[in-house]
């Protein structure tokens, strides 16, 4: 999709702040550092409009982008490295399970991996998460370039295997400095969210 207009137009941590003119919604899952900024990014074409996310601790919100008056782009936060406080956690955690349970219009997630690394306890939970909740989710392996190119297509089977992908997710594995990987994601965007 080409996109002609981006718009933040909410930072929600309550779902009354939720948007409600009912566009459907893609929400973006990921650790911080992962690469979900860059991938945002590439996919509404432009360089620098959705930010790298913020230090862990600081206030956490779900982003709502509004893309040619249709389509919502929700960031969800993650968490980076640093430990944060139980309590810290368990707030995020209510609020992206709020999120996820309530929120009628998520057509999808798109939930980004480290496609050099195998998976973490973090991405672990949030793949049990979104099976439970059955939401339709699709992968997206970044930094692909980091990688050997004799080794890109290893990685994506032994990713493949340990998310125990069923017929209904599947995996990308994406550069934002190439952009490969950005025209499959945006096939599987606008497959979730036509009517
Ligand atoms: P976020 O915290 O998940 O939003 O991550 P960012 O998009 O800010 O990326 C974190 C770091 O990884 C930045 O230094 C990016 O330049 C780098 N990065 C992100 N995606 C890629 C990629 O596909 N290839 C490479 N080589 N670096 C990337």
């Amino acid at each position: 999709m080409k996109v002609t207009d981006v718009q933040l137009v909410m930072s929600a941590v309550s779902p009354s702040q939720y948007p409600t003119t009912g566009y459907p919604e893609i929400g973006f899952l990921g650790r911080s550092n992962v690469g979900k900024s860059s991938l945002t990014n590439v996919l509404i074409q432009r360089k620098d409009y959705a930010h790298t996310s913020g230090q862990p601790g600081k206030t956490q919100t779900l982003n709502f982008y509004e893309l040619n008056h249709k389509l919502y782009f929700v960031d969800v936060p993650g968490y980076g490295y640093a430990k944060v406080s139980k309590q810290a956690r368990e707030k995020w955690a209510e609020m992206i399970e709020t999120y996820l349970t309530q929120r009628s219009t998520l057509a999808g997630v798109v939930n980004l991996i480290d496609s050099r690394h195998a998976l973490s306890d973090y991405d672990r939970q949030m793949h049990d998460w979104l099976a439970y909740y059955q939401i339709p989710t699709l992968y997206v392996a970044t930094k692909m370039d980091k990688l050997a190119k004799s080794k890109v297509k290893a990685q994506a089977k032994d990713l493949q295997q340990q998310l125990h992908l069923t017929a209904d997710q599947s995996l990308v594995m994406f550069s934002a400095k190439t952009k490969q990987g950005a025209p499959e994601i945006w096939n599987w965007i606008t497959d979730q969210t036509k009517n």
